[in-house]
């Protein structure tokens, strides 16, 4: 269920959370308007020849702020995809690239097509085609304009897109650049796939680190036996309830999915549900757990924490009042509407919100454009020299322990972790998590540092907004 007729739209439902931030800001009205536009929107209707006739496909790429460039964003693959909702994503890409600084202004972009309707080399077709229209309006670019993967793109589409830019721009040396969540063997990096739900991950860590915070919802002790309801096992998703389950000791009490939902107090078996789904394309028949066909219901149903990880405007108005977690955790973009946050901050609910829970993604995209403009993998200079002082200090430690008869031994557990360097996944994963925890203290000391800033919503927009500004500032503006 998308949001009620009577709320505002999708674009509107950020501008007035950006407003309700602003208010509380000492900014002037032109430097806030500057922020708030969105700043150009391209539209493109482009003819592929499929199956023997030409099939018309309409994209969007939006750019919200320049404050800093590369904009940045991904480009999502669905049938429901138009102006409005593309702006929206795009602004929120610049307050999540501030909030996490990530270096860049904020773009997205959308096809209204739906993948599952095309063979794959008639996707080839479509993203190639589509990206040669973005590439030669510099709307793709490795200085300008970085895409990414979202919603119905991935790896794939993403390697289509970077060969599409190198056939176009042969010369350029930081080709590969031009667009980030390629795969690790076309120019991607480790752990840019499961970023974005490592990041959910991270960010629950962190605020379970802050008693404190945790109290606010009712809830005690730390992540571990926490129940928790996911809605959308897609990338982000499964992989945030995967980590949770198996590393941090969460139960998945319920999945969400289009075709209905699947609970089980004692825990469902993530993997399962994701097999079922790819061969049967729906979680209906699962063997394991309940099956309610009502599935957006179960938004509604008991947990700890909840984790909408699938598409815009599914908490709103009309359900917000009935939402029973104590903790949401806003993995997709926009799940709940102006409105359903009012109502739920109303009634006391916390909301980490999107632009910092989901900005696992972006961050990581931030690594790999960093590896690609330096062309070498990250970890390849320091990795062995690493792992060769820790053996200096290992042996010199069971040299003495010999030498004076000390008895000392080195667990061989031990031994392992700190004699081996950090690879790339490592490094990823250590960025990732350092830049998750910096972001929250960031966002914790407004929200708990102004009375007059009530939830973590619009403590994000603070310090986001305040980033740009001062970008704009310092650039005469
Ligand atoms: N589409 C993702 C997002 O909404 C990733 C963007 C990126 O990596 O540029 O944050």
């Amino acid at each position: 269920m998308l949001q009620t007729a009577d709320e505002p739209s999708f674009r509107d439902s950020v501008d007035l959370m950006f407003s309700r931030a602003v208010r509380l800001m000492d900014l002037s009205p032109g430097l806030e308007q500057k922020i708030r536009v969105c700043n150009s929107t391209y539209t493109v209707r482009f003819g592929v020849r499929l199956r023997g006739k030409i099939e018309t496909f309409t994209g969007y790429r939006s750019v919200h702020s320049e404050h800093m460039e590369p904009v940045k964003g991904g480009i999502r693959y669905a049938l429901s995809v138009h102006q409005d909702e593309v702006e929206a994503l795009a602004a929120l890409m610049t307050y999540k690239c501030a909030l996490v600084e990530t270096p860049f202004g904020g773009s997205k972009g959308g096809l209204c097509v739906d993948p599952r309707q095309w063979e794959e080399h008639e996707l080839e077709l479509i993203t190639r085609r589509f990206a040669y229209e973005l590439i030669k309006r510099d709307l793709i670019h490795p200085a300008q304009n970085v895409p990414a993967p979202d919603m119905g793109t991935g790896e794939r589409e993403m390697a289509w897109i970077a060969d599409q830019y190198a056939r176009m721009n042969t010369t350029d040396i930081n080709a590969k650049a031009c667009v980030t969540g390629k795969p690790p063997h076309a120019g991607g990096i480790q752990g840019r796939v499961e970023a974005t739900g490592r990041g959910v991950q991270y960010a629950l860590r962190e605020f379970f680190r802050h008693p404190g915070d945790v109290a606010l919802t009712g809830l005690t002790g730390g992540l571990s036996g926490k129940t928790v309801i996911v809605q959308g096992l897609g990338n982000v998703g499964y992989h945030a309830a995967k980590f949770l389950c198996d590393e941090d000791g969460c139960t998945i009490t319920g999945i969400i999915e289009r075709d209905g939902a699947l609970t089980d107090e004692k825990g469902l078996d993530v993997d399962a549900v994701r097999d079922w789904i790819a061969r049967n394309g729906g979680v209906k028949g699962f063997p394991g757990g309940t099956y309610i066909e009502d599935g957006a219901a179960l938004l509604e149903g008991a947990c700890d924490i909840l984790i909408p990880a699938a598409m815009e405007g599914v908490i709103n108005k009309s359900n917000a009042d009935r939402i029973r977690a104590s903790l949401i955790i806003e993995a997709a973009n926009g799940p709940i509407t102006f409105g359903g946050d009012e109502i739920l901050r109303h009634k006391g609910k916390i909301i980490i919100p999107d632009m910092y829970a989901n900005a696992g993604g972006v961050t990581v995209s931030y690594f790999e454009w960093v590896k690609n403009l330096s062309h070498i993998r990250f970890g390849r200079m320091q990795r062995r020299a690493e792992e060769a002082r820790s053996r200096l200090l290992v042996e010199e430690l069971e040299q003495l322990s010999a030498d004076k008869g000390l008895g000392w031994t080195l667990s061989d557990d031990f031994k392992e972790r700190f004699l081996t360097g950090s690879d790339e996944l490592a490094l990823v994963r250590s960025g990732l998590d350092d830049t998750m925890r910096t972001a929250y203290q960031s966002m914790r000391e407004v929200w708990h540092g102004r009375e007059d800033v009530e939830d973590l919503r619009t403590a994000a927009y603070i310090v986001a907004i305040d980033r740009v500004a001062k970008t704009y500032r310092s650039k005469g503006l």
